[in-house]
């Protein structure tokens, strides 16, 4: 199974979805950048999100807020105290753990027993804002996305006049000076997160958390997930946090253990009342009805982008027996079965030579799909080889011009998961296209 991350992290880099940042300067620990395909399937993933959570509903609003916020929201949300995990260090070897994660309390380089006491360390990535290093001038790096929509609320009830339910819902990139980063993309200091503050009145908690997890449910199957790598895991009372009544973490199995992919989690009037209290404005929502004042209660439903890319890559790799071995190519293929929506290249164009008479009808019939859709040109290397690359980067459907389709005004589609090849008119090939896609 562990070998399974390895081909993960191996296909991304070869291929060109996901490498080491920096690398010619021998990179930067657990910090990654995005390639060509990496982007499209993260685009993919964020731009699917938000159609489906912000502009297909008419209860929920989009805000895109800075990175950098004044420090005073980390105080009244309780980073600034208590976003902190026990550390503890050998005193061999001094590889630093957090104390939770120490197995039958034996270092895990050396072996020795003995650690420090465990000490606090906050994770938020602090820099200073202006010239002068100075306190007065620290800020921090946001340490998740969610603050930015309770700090929002005023200014969003004033200008949407919502009503509740209602909810904000923001993508964005997240800091943490985690202690134990790792896992590929899994773990990083720096990572961004799809997340939605969904505000109710007290007595509709329930009702919404409902919601939220089906929603939350379907989502995980929409990225291809199958149901038996899932667990929706209820947080007990004492492992949740305080002010929580209710908390489930969505936990994929991973090949390096069952772990959190997404949270779900009702937080109460928590946040907005300690916003009140901290910058003293009134966070409160008056029902239009009963004119009453209340601070509206929230569900959170919290999704990492970079683990829905985790996740995506790691059901969708398949090896399989070719059924028929292609022009050259050995029988077995790697092939990454996306779901169409989330397919970094939806279809390649291939002129079967580089002779000019194909490459100007395969470049047309580029010329033509790209408007619609993401396409790949590509006339190097031999066909065989071709297909190979195509499936190893989960393209649904691949477009041949050959030396036939200069006389029929045809070209081959071979389907990825069947490879299977049919004549189609070029005329139309973009409602082929279409069908087979969103078919
Ligand atoms: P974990 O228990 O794995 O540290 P968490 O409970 O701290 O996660 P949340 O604060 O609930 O995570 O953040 C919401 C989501 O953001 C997580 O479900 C995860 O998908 C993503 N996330 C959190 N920390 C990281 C990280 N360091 N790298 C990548 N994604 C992360």
């Amino acid at each position: 199974m562990e070998d399974l991350m390895q081909k993960i992290v191996s296909l991304a880099k070869r291929r060109g979805f996901i490498f080491p940042s920096s690398e010619i300067y021998g990179g930067l620990a657990n910090s990654f950048d995005y390639g060509p395909l990496g982007v499209e399937l993260k685009n993919n993933i964020k731009q699917e999100w938000w159609k489906r959570f912000v502009h297909q509903r008419t209860d929920i609003v989009g805000i895109d807020a800075a990175l950098l916020m004044n420090p005073k929201v980390w105080e009244a949300s309780g980073h600034i105290a208590g976003f902190n995990d026990p550390l503890v260090e050998c005193k061999k070897c001094h590889t630093r753990f957090r104390e939770d994660q120490i197995a039958n309390n034996v270092c895990s380089s050396c072996k020795s027993k003995d650690f420090t006491p465990a000490k606090q360390f906050n994770l938020m990535l602090k820099t200073f804002l202006g010239p002068v290093e100075s306190n007065e001038n620290i800020v921090y790096f946001r340490p998740e996305t969610a603050q930015a929509m309770f700090v929002d609320f005023k200014s969003i009830l004033d200008t949407t006049h919502r009503r509740l339910p209602f909810g904000i819902a923001q993508v964005g990139k997240a800091f943490r000076n985690e202690i134990t980063p790792g896992n590929f993309i899994f773990r990083t200091r720096e990572f961004e997160q799809m997340e939605i503050e969904y505000f109710v009145k007290e007595s509709d908690w329930k009702k919404y958390f409902e919601h939220w997890l089906k929603e939350m449910k379907q989502w995980v199957k929409d990225l291809g997930v199958s149901e038996k790598m899932v667990e929706y895991v209820e947080i007990q009372e004492g492992e949740r946090a305080h002010y929580s009544k209710r908390t489930v973490d969505i936990e994929y199995k991973y090949p390096f253990g069952q772990k959190e992919l997404y949270g779900l989690a009702y937080r109460g009037d928590f946040d907005l009342k300690n916003h009140m209290k901290a910058s003293s404005q009134d966070l409160s929502w008056q029902d239009p009805e009963t004119n009453e004042k209340i601070v509206p209660h929230v569900i959170e439903p919290s999704w990492g982008v970079d683990r829905s890319v985790l996740v995506a890559m790691l059901e969708a790799y398949h090896e399989e027996q070719a059924p028929t071995a292609e022009e050259g190519e050995s029988a077995t293929r790697v092939v990454m079965k996306f779901p169409a929506w989330l397919a970094p290249v939806k279809v390649a164009v291939l002129p079967l030579s580089k002779k000019d008479e194909l490459a100007k009808v395969a470049k047309e019939i580029y010329g033509e799909l790209s408007k619609g859709f993401v396409c790949e040109y590509d006339e190097t290397q031999s066909i065989g080889k071709r297909y190979r690359r195509q499936d190893e980067i989960g393209t649904p459907l691949v477009i041949t011009v050959d030396f036939e389709s200069l006389k029929d005004k045809k070209a081959t589609v071979r389907n990825r998961d069947t490879m299977k090849q049919e004549r189609i008119k070029i005329k139309d090939l973009a409602d082929t296209v279409s069908a087979k896609l969103h078919g």
